[in-house]
């Protein structure tokens, strides 16, 4: 019994993102059937199928929203896949990506991975900036492209499996990286009798101002030449760290989460790289 209407697809996964995503398929409209491993309480107006393999035969179009990748692998695990669009939008590694398009294609499915950058709450919510990166199969991402659109908008970085969790967990380490700086910022000034509603504003205009940095380094990357257009040199930038690492010490903070970056461009600066930026230390971490 399979709906292949434009207007019908089966959600597996009714945790936080997956039932903000049948959710939004449900006020735009979309006939939508659910299934989650335990019992929880589902969206309204969607239709509860006992058990994964129904859900899956119920809709041509399945969206798979797990924890990880182990459960997608337990969760599929011996149903009929042939001719089903999977859309997987599970959070996983690029490899685990393709490696799951191999399997699933093996079976007579397509697949088409995707990384939400957004939260529940951006979802399907009008000009919330959300959007999924989706990579893999050129042809699932033509056929769902209005679909797929109703919860976020859809980034394609192509027909690569991995593509999409490549540049989800690249920019979720890069988010990583804000987060540890903040965090820092935080330490260093909480204790003292300074707001940190009122030090807030501060720091996130300075993030902001400073993001364009990485345009710099884009550039640097492309033409190999680490010393172009460079305004504060690394070896400045070392020196710099001294004070950190003093400043860290005043304060009576731990400099964790800034030693690993610190002691990277120190290196750069040892091996002769004090005229570039922190370009160098890119080629650091790939070494
Ligand atoms: P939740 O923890 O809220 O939900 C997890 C879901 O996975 C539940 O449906 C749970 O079922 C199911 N599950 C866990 N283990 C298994 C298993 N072994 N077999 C079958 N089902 C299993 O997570 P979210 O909904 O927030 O996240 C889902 C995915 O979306 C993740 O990959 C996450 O990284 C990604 N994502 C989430 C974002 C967020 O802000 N929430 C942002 C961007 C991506 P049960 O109810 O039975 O436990």
């Amino acid at each position: 019994m399979s709906d292949n209407s434009n207007k019908a697809l089966t959600v597996l996964g009714l945790g936080d993102m997956g039932s903000a995503l049948a959710r939004s398929w449900v006020a735009a409209g979309y006939t939508v059937t659910v299934w989650n491993r335990s019992a929880r309480q589902a969206p309204d107006a969607v239709s509860i199928a006992a058990t994964a393999a129904e859900a899956v035969a119920a809709n041509t179009l399945v969206v798979v929203c797990l924890l990880d990748d182990a459960s997608v692998r337990v969760t599929l695990d011996g149903i009929d896949l042939t001719g089903r669009d999977v859309v997987n939008l599970t959070t996983s590694t690029p490899a685990e990506a393709r490696s799951l398009s191999d399997w699933i294609t093996a079976r007579g499915g397509s697949f088409l991975d995707g990384g939400i950058m957004a939260v529940p709450s951006m979802i399907g919510a009008a000009d919330s900036g959300a959007y999924v990166f989706y990579s893999g199969s050129a042809q699932m991402h033509k056929t769902h492209a209005d679909v797929l659109a109703v919860p976020a908008g859809l980034t394609y970085v192509g027909t690569d499996a991995g593509f999409a969790a490549l540049y989800d967990i690249a920019l979720l380490s890069a988010m990583w990286g804000m987060f540890a700086g903040a965090t820092h910022a935080f330490a260093l000034t909480v204790g003292e009798n300074i707001s940190p509603v009122e030090f807030a504003p501060l720091m996130v205009a300075y993030q902001q101002a400073m993001a364009g940095y990485a345009y710099g380094t884009a550039a640097q990357l492309a033409s190999g030449d680490y010393t172009e257009g460079v305004e504060s040199n690394l070896a400045m930038m070392s020196t710099t760290n001294a004070t950190l690492r003093r400043t860290a010490a005043e304060q009576g903070v731990s400099t964790a989460l800034l030693e690993p970056f610190m002691t990277l461009m120190e290196r750069r600066v040892a091996e002769g790289g004090g005229n570039e930026s922190t370009t160098g230390v890119v080629e650091l971490l790939r070494r």
